[in-house]
This record gives structure tokens, C-alpha cells and sequence, in this order.
């Protein structure tokens, strides 16, 4: 079965995790621009991350037989340094017109402050006027308000909610979201958004449609392998083949695939890995390490090390 990543932090993640993920069944992975830590302190390192997440990134994701693609926009967090703000505002349609960018995002609330809703309602208006899809991010403090409060930002500025994607849902959050209809994405993130056993029982209660699933994986306590771990409790848990795959691949598909970025060829018709490629004169390899050209390896005897 082929799964979608549709929320997940590669630059904080290790080639190990790409493999892992390849390995799964990951064919795709969506990586927003988002908060790293450490708050940046001026517009330079927005600069140099949004050309990571829109360049580097993807061409590492590439060389491990992963689709990579972005959203781009300025995060709640950060929104709240107002100058830093303000600056990351004049970068964002440069970036968010690149090839493999699917929606500004991820943008909401997280303290719900009054320039957090000044930023994020500028975003709205951005991704309306540049006909873009839109990711948000809900806040983890007062979920439900936040939720609540976030659509209807988007619907004051007239966005149409099939263009939205609502993420980090859970119990208390998906009925409203389905209701205004919305594409209801839900976090498996170990400890605090959701676990899976919650999100077998989410599908069995609501359904598929409109409902997919991310990882979030990022620098803290996170599993790149949320995705396809849940693909398997739920067919273990009797739920169909069917609805596995509208979960954990179809609907974030027809999500992100209205971008007009991201197209399923991209991966089923995808050139072969070749680890000697570069990318602006690097390659993913360090020191002396042999290049995994994929077919060439492949046919060769796999029981000799060198
Ligand atoms: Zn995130």
C-alpha cells in the first residue's frame, strides 16, 4: 500500500528516517513551514529555511525515493515578533509561487494574540489573492475555541472551505470541521495530539470522508512512521482496505492535488534514485560513502558486503 505524509518536519529528520519511510510504503511527504525551536531573529533565516524546505529538502527527499513537496507562510508563533513579522510578509509570495509549493501554511493561532490574528488573516488574504490552498495549524491550548475561531476567520474572508485544510483535529474538534466542510486532518504524534488507537476509532465512528492523517514529525519526540503504523492497526482493528487508503493517502491527495503541484505520476512515474546527482554541487553523500544507484544495486548479489 502507498502512503501520503501529508504534515511532516524532514529537515528535522535523519536519512535513516527517509529510509524507514521509503521502506514503509511512504511515497509522498508535505512540509510546512513552520516554528524550529529556536525563534529566528530576523528575516535572513526565513529566507535560508524557506529555500531549504523548497529546495535542499525536497532534493534530499528525492535521492531516498521520496516525493518532497512544501506550504510556505509565517507561523503563529513567530507571528508575534511583529517586525520579524512584517518582513517575513514581503518574502512569502516569492516562495509561495515556487514548483512543489501545495498552500500557505501553516498559519492559525497559537496564543490566539491580537497579532497572531493580524498575520494569519493577512495570510488568508495572500493565499485568496495568489488562489491558493491553505493549511492550519490549530492551537494546543484551547482547542476547540481556536478551531472554531480559525474557520471563521477563513470564512469572513470568503475562503472556500474545500480549499482549507484544518489540521490537528480530535475528538472535540471533528464534528464542526466535517460539518463546515472542511478536509479534517488528524496528528498522530506520540503523547499529546492523538493516538492511533483514538484514530481507529475516529474513522469507525465518522467515516472517511474528508478525513485524513499526518505524522507532524519534527525535533521533539515524534514517529516519521505515524502514517503507515496507523495503516496497520486499522486493518488489524477490521477497518476495510478502502478506507485504509482514503486515510492515509487519497483524501490528502485530492487535498493538496487541487494545488495543481502535486500529481500522483509524480511518484509512479518517478526517475531512479541516484545517489550521484547533486544539488547546487552537493550531494547527499558524505566522505567516502558508495552512491545507492536504484536497479544498477538492486541486480547485484545481494549477500557480499564491501
Ligand atoms: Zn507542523
Amino acid at each position: 500500500m502507498m502512503f501520503i505524509d501529508p504534515h511532516i518536519h524532514m529537515i528535522s529528520r535523519t536519512t535513516d528516517d527517509y529510509k524507514a519511510m521509503y521502506e514503509a510504503g511512504v511515497v509522498a511527504v508535505i512540509e510546512p513551514a513552520f516554528w524550529l525551536g529556536q525563534p529566528r531573529t530576523n528575516p535572513g533565516s526565513m529566507l535560508d529555511y524557506f529555500s531549504m524546505i523548497v529546495g535542499w529538502e525536497r532534493f534530499r527527499a528525492s535521492q531516498f525515493g521520496i516525493q518532497h513537496y512544501c506550504t510556505i507562510g509565517l507561523n503563529s508563533k513567530e507571528a508575534n515578533n511583529e517586525k520579524l513579522a512584517e518582513e517575513t510578509m514581503e518574502l512569502l509570495p516569492r516562495y509561495a509561487s515556487k514548483e512543489g509549493v501545495v498552500a500557505i501554511g501553516e498559519i492559525g493561532y497559537d496564543d490566539m494574540t491580537d497579532l497572531e490574528d493580524r498575520y494569519f488573516r493577512k495570510q488568508v488574504e495572500l493565499a485568496k489573492k495568489m488562489d491558493m490552498l491553505v493549511l492550519i495549524h490549530t492551537p494546543h491550548r484551547n482547542k476547540k475555541q481556536g478551531t472554531l475561531k480559525s474557520m471563521d476567520v477563513c470564512e469572513e474572508h470568503g475562503l472556500d472551505p474545500s480549499k482549507v485544510i484544518i489540521d490537528h483535529n480530535n475528538e472535540e474538534t471533528i464534528k464542526d470541521v466535517l460539518e463546515r466542510g472542511y478536509w479534517t486532518a488528524f496528528t498522530i504524534y506520540p503523547g499529546t495530539k492523538m493516538g492511533n488507537e483514538r484514530m481507529v476509532e475516529i474513522v469507525k465512528e465518522y467515516g472517511t470522508e474528508r478525513i485524513f492523517i499526518d505524522s507532524a514529525a519534527d525535533w521533539g519526540h515524534s514517529d516519521p512512521l505515524g502514517v503507515p503504523k496507523t495503516a496497520k492497526l486499522m486493518l488489524q482493528r477490521g477497518i476495510s482496505e478502502d478506507d485504509v487508503k482514503k486515510v492515509c493517502y487519497q483524501n490528502a491527495l485530492d487535498a493538496y492535488s487541487q494545488s495543481g503541484q502535486m500529481n500522483e505520476n509524480d511518484w509512479l512515474n518517478r526517475s531512479k534514485i541516484d545517489q550521484r546527482k547533486t544539488f547546487s554541487g552537493n550531494t547527499v553523500l558524505r566522505g567516502g560513502y558508495k552512491p545507492y544507484i536504484e536497479d544498477e544495486d538492486d541486480a547485484k548479489n545481494d549477500i557480499i558486503i564491501e
